[in-house]
C-alpha cells in the first residue's frame, strides 16, 4: 500500500515459551478495583459501579527496562496491576464466557501523573494526560492461559529500590476478570490484541529519577523498570 507517511507498527509483547510475540491493539484500564486502594484515593468502594479509561497502544513498554521520567508532573505514581491479553473479542460478552477469550496474563504498571489526575478530578476534566502518556504502560512477558490457567488468587506486589510498597492478592479484586471483560464489552467491541489493566491494590506512591521498580504476581514473570 502506498501511504503518505510510514504505517505505525503496533508494539508487541514477548510470550513465554515461544519466540512468537503478541501484538497490542488497545489498552483498557479499570479504576479503583481493590477496596483498600479505593479508600486510599478517598472513594467508597462499596457503592461504585466499575469505570474504565484507556491508554494509547504505543504507551506499552514491552518487558520494562529504562523509562524516561515524564514531563509535566512532579508526582509520578506506580500502580502494579494484573494485565489480561485477549486472543478473541466481541461485544456484550457474558461473564461466563469471558475467560475463553483470554490469551494470557502479564504484570503491568499503570504509571500515573497523580498531580494531573487530581487536577482533572477537581475540575471535572479528562484523565487522558494523567494516564495515557508516553511509556505509561510497562508490561512483562505474557504467560499463556494454556500454561497458567486463569489465576483467581495469588500475591501481587511492587517494590521500589528493594523496599516493598504494594502488596495485595488477586482475590481482593472487587470486579473479577470475567466481570471486567463483560462490563467493558458493553461499552466497546473488544478484539484480539486488546490488553486490560485490572486495577491496583493499596500502597501507590511517588517515583523519582533513578528509582528501580520491581513487581510481580504469583505464577507470572516479574517486571522491572528504572526511571531515568
Ligand atoms: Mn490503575
Amino acid at each position: 500500500m502506498d501511504t503518505v507517511i510510514p504505517i505505525p507498527v503496533p508494539p508487541t509483547i514477548a510470550v513465554q515459551g515461544t519466540s512468537a510475540r503478541f501484538p497490542v491493539r488497545r489498552i483498557y484500564c479499570i479504576g479503583r478495583n481493590y477496596a483498600d486502594h479505593a479508600r486510599e484515593m478517598g472513594a467508597d468502594p462499596d457503592r461504585e459501579p466499575p469505570f474504565f479509561f484507556g491508554k494509547p497502544q504505543d504507551a506499552v513498554v514491552p518487558g520494562g527496562g529504562d523509562i524516561a521520567y515524564p514531563p509535566a508532573t512532579a508526582n509520578l505514581h506506580h500502580e502494579v496491576e494484573l494485565v489480561v491479553a485477549l486472543a478473541q473479542g466481541g461485544r456484550d460478552i457474558p461473564a461466563a464466557e469471558a475467560l475463553g477469550l483470554i490469551f494470557g496474563y502479564a504484570v503491568g504498571i499503570d504509571l500515573t501523573r497523580r498531580d494531573l489526575q487530581a487536577q482533572a478530578k477537581e475540575k471535572g476534566q479528562a484523565w487522558d494526560m494523567a494516564k495515557g502518556f508516553d511509556q505509561s504502560a510497562p508490561v512483562s512477558a505474557l504467560t499463556p492461559a494454556s500454561v497458567l490457567g486463569h489465576p483467581k488468587q495469588g500475591a501481587i506486589w511492587l517494590a521500589v529500590n528493594g523496599v516493598e510498597r504494594q502488596r495485595g492478592d488477586l482475590a481482593q479484586m472487587i470486579w473479577r476478570v470475567p466481570e471486567v471483560i463483560a462490563h467493558i464489552s458493553t461499552y466497546v467491541t473488544l478484539a484480539p490484541g486488546d490488553l486490560i489493566f485490572c486495577g491496583t491494590p493499596a500502597g501507590v506512591g511517588p517515583l523519582r529519577r533513578g528509582d528501580r521498580v520491581r513487581c510481580g504476581i504469583d505464577g507470572l514473570e516479574d517486571l522491572e523498570i528504572r526511571l531515568v
